[in-house]
């Protein structure tokens, strides 16, 4: 390959001095002759070497490639022309300390993305030419300086180049080892071109075919001046590109010579990892916990319809119109119903409702207990005397309040109601509740007794059964069993007085014996199976739905029922009523046709959602007087702990997130001091031919070790965190196993770690690839 230089200049401006370190040069090199370029320092040789090289550009001429210009050259037909036909070497050898000899010399080779097996053949026969057989496989830390030029010549010659440059190869190199560098590039001058700067003239001498003397950018001299004809031989080259796999090996084997360092390094870039894997491990332990404890536990209680319901949207919206949470200016005052008040809904239940909820699949809802809150009338004979009795859970004083003055005044009659499996079974109690002692009703006619997980029966619940026990009193279960409650019909129940007003009658052994009472027997005493659903039913006693609708049926048509419907005065105290409490009295009576209450009992968790969504289908485009609201209370409550998880898990997340950001910017620091610590190395790649983009590379791939090291590290510490904190939370707590690591998120993790650390390193790493070869291979 001939090269002509045509009135180069290339002039360095620092503050305003110019230094003219090459001022119009013209010199025309032979296709193969050995040339010494002599000169004081600082006279511009290295500065022509480097322009030869491309290195560094000339500002003004031109320089000939076999005869063709270099004016339009490209930096990728820079780096091209560097990788292919220039081979360089430096008076400090430039070895990448932390490759092999073997990757040294393989490079170039590499960045032209040559085969592995003729990069390895090529590098052989290059290291065997230059004497270097035996001490293939030592490390560069282990040869002399002798033996690393040598190295470095074998990896300028394992590309073949057309062009040597060599810059004071054996100035750093004793008399005898320069004398057999020296020979050996003699001998690679024999098919090349080789051009050689140095100071010593007497080395000069004894190897070179032609001696250029340079002084001050200016040649002063030449021994051996050529003058290039026309030439017409073309020539092509070969684009370099280093794979990012190549990249890694180079970060890999670099970041393996700082084991400490890197390890600090991806442990504190970690710490952000470990927090959040931390926090959402605990959260997605603790969501899953609720998650289950609410799926036993809240899907076992039922969407309450009453008559009146609350209305959540009124309450809000109400509580919204009150307006920021300052006290009120001014004197005006504003007259304002209770928040409560205004969320009171009353509910239409009527019979397109109650047909509506008949419905529901069973595979959502299994149970559904339709309750018609009437009356009892009830008297069990006590020591062979038949007295009134409850099956309320007040006590005593309360319970005369109540019936003393208006027996509807509290609509209920106590006790808990279970409903009725819709296949007319009553599974409801023998999936929820185990016998104590006797049986599980089989009749509606059936009651039973309902204790909690500690055997306590509501001692008013008992009292009003007309049994005789103190507080704390144990009680033999056969005792109770068997005990029979005389219910008894209005007609029987209620005397008309004179007045037109109805009282209760006090001849309890005739009632007792009429054709229409019902016999209702205490069969057995129920306990809860599981913790989760007690207070499933309230403790005391508990009846059939079924019951309250064969008391209504047979209520409906009672005189005092009758009497009630076209009475405006309460026919039990002759007092006038107010309408709202009006249905209170007639569903107390049984001159109601529709339940009271519907409670809907969802087969599971999820199926609960198409039982809501059901309901809630019904409310559509109806006005809101005729809206019927639900009361669902497991999934207030799931909703409400849901939204605190989420919140608690944002903070926590925002603030092990900075931590994140903290390491991020630390990887930018650490990458800079890297891309410092390897500028030499930045400078050899570029003069192997390494394009900006695979210096970017080499660092990118340095910060994605550093990211997947640190994420991985991250995950598995909070991995292993997991553990102490189980057994810490089930001291607490008594929960076991709360912090779970989701596999999922660990992978996201990793791959958050790595995205940042990159994008933190990218820039450093820009840099690096910006940093001028020239001036590169010039620093210390
Ligand atoms: P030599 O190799 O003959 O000792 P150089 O080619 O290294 O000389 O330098 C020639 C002149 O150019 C010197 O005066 C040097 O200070 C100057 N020089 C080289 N590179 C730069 C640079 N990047 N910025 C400013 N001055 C430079
Ligand atoms: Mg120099």
């Amino acid at each position: 390959m001939m090269l002509d230089l045509k009135h180069i200049k290339k002039y360095y401006t620092v503050g305003d001095t110019t230094t003219k370190a090459l001022d119009d040069v013209s010199l025309s090199f032979r296709e193969k002759e050995f040339v010494s370029i002599l000169g004081a320092s600082g006279s511009g040789k290295t500065t022509m070497l480097n322009v030869i090289g491309g290195l560094d550009h000339y500002d003004s001429g031109d320089l000939l490639i076999n005869g063709q210009s270099t004016k339009t050259f490209k930096e990728s037909d820079w780096d091209a022309y560097r990788n292919n036909s220039i081979g360089f070497i430096f008076q400090d050898y430039n070895i990448i300390t932390h490759l092999s000899i073997m990757d040294n010399v393989t490079m170039g080779m590499t960045l032209s993305g040559v085969s592995n097996e003729e990069k390895e053949r090529k590098a052989t026969e290059a290291l065997e030419r230059v004497g270097l057989k035996k001490h293939m496989n030592k490390k560069p830390a282990q040869l002399s300086g002798g033996q690393l030029q040598r190295v470095a010549i074998a990896r300028a010659l394992a590309n073949d180049p057309e062009i040597l440059l060599a810059d004071e190869p054996t100035g750093a190199l004793d008399t005898q080892t320069s004398h057999e560098i020296m020979d050996l590039i003699k001998e690679l001058a024999q098919d090349r071109l080789v051009i050689m700067v140095t100071h010593n003239p007497d080395i000069a001498e004894e190897y070179s075919d032609r001696i250029i003397k340079f002084n001050d950018g200016k040649v002063l001299d030449d021994s051996e001046p050529y003058q290039s004809g026309e030439v017409n031989s073309d020539f092509q080259l070969n684009r370099t590109k280093m794979s990012f796999w190549t990249a890694l090996k180079l970060s890999f084997t670099n970041i393996k010579t700082k084991k400490g360092r890197t390890f600090l390094t991806m442990f504190a870039s970690s710490i952000g990892i470990i927090g959040i894997g931390i926090v959402l491990a605990l959260s997605n332990g603790f969501q899953k916990q609720i998650d289950n404890t609410q799926a036993e536990t809240l899907s076992q209680f039922p969407i309450t319809i009453s008559r009146v319901g609350l209305d959540s949207q009124a309450a809000a919206q109400n509580s919204q119109s009150n307006g920021k949470n300052n006290f009120a200016k001014g004197q005006t005052i504003r007259a304002k119903r209770s928040t409560a008040e205004s969320a009171q809904h009353i509910n239409k239940i009527d019979d397109d409702y109650v047909d509506y909820v008949k419905d529901i699949k069973k595979s959502a809802a299994k149970d559904i207990a339709y309750i018609y809150t009437t009356g009892f009338n009830l008297v069990r004979q006590v020591d062979g005397k038949y007295k009134p009795v409850t099956f309320s859970n007040l006590d005593e004083s309360q319970a005369q309040d109540q019936s003393s003055s208006d027996p509807s005044s509290s609509v209920g009659v106590g006790g808990a109601v279970y409903p009725t499996d819709r296949n007319g079974k009553m599974s409801f109690l023998k999936q929820n509740y185990k016998t104590l002692a006797g049986d599980y009703p089989s009749k509606k006619t059936d009651i039973v007794l309902i204790a909690d997980q500690h055997n306590n029966v509501n001692i008013n619940a008992l009292k009003n059964l007309g049994f005789d026990v103190k507080n704390n009193q144990d009680l033999k279960a056969s005792d109770l069993i068997g005990t029979k409650v005389k219910l008894i019909a209005n007609d029987d129940f209620y005397r008309k007085l004179p007045t037109g007003t109805f009282v209760p009658d006090k001849n309890y052994q005739q009632m007792a014996s009429s054709d229409q009472t019902k016999t209702l027997k205490i069969t057995g005493i129920l306990r809860t199976k599981s913790k989760n659903s007690d207070g499933l039913l309230a403790n005391g006693v508990a009846y059939n739905d079924r019951l309250t609708k064969e008391v209504v049926d047979q209520n409906k048509d009672s005189a005092i029922a009758n009497a009630q419907r076209s009475s405006e005065q309460n026919v039990l105290t002759g007092q006038s009523i107010k309408s709202a409490s009006r249905p209170d009295l007639m569903t107390y009576l049984g001159a109601a046709s529709v339940p009271s209450t519907i409670q809907i009992y969802p087969n599971s968790f999820d199926q609960k959602d198409r039982v809501t969504n059901y309901l809630d289908k019904y409310n559509k485009d109806k006005a809101s007087k005729d809206k019927v609201v639900y009361n669902d209370l497991a999934g207030s409550i799931s909703s409400l702990t849901g939204g605190l998880m989420d919140a608690i898990t944002f903070v926590l997340i925002g603030f092990a997130g900075i931590s994140l950001v903290t390491s991020m910017i630390m990887i930018a620091i650490i990458t800079y001091t890297s891309v410092l610590e390897r500028t030499k190395e930045i400078g050899v790649l570029k003069a192997l031919g390494a394009r900006k983009k695979d210096i970017t590379r080499v660092f990118d791939a340095e910060t994605t070790i550093l990211g997947v090291g640190s994420g991985v590290l991250g995950v598995i510490v909070a991995w292993l965190l997991t553990f102490p904190a189980n057994i810490l939370l089930e001291k607490v707590t008594d929960l076991s196993n709360v912090a779970q690591l989701n596999p999922w998120h660990a992978i996201l993790l990793v791959i958050i770690s790595t995205i940042l650390t990159v994008l933190g390193g990218h820039i450093p790493a820009r840099m690096g690839s910006k940093k001028d070869a020239a001036i590169a291979l010039r620093s210390e």
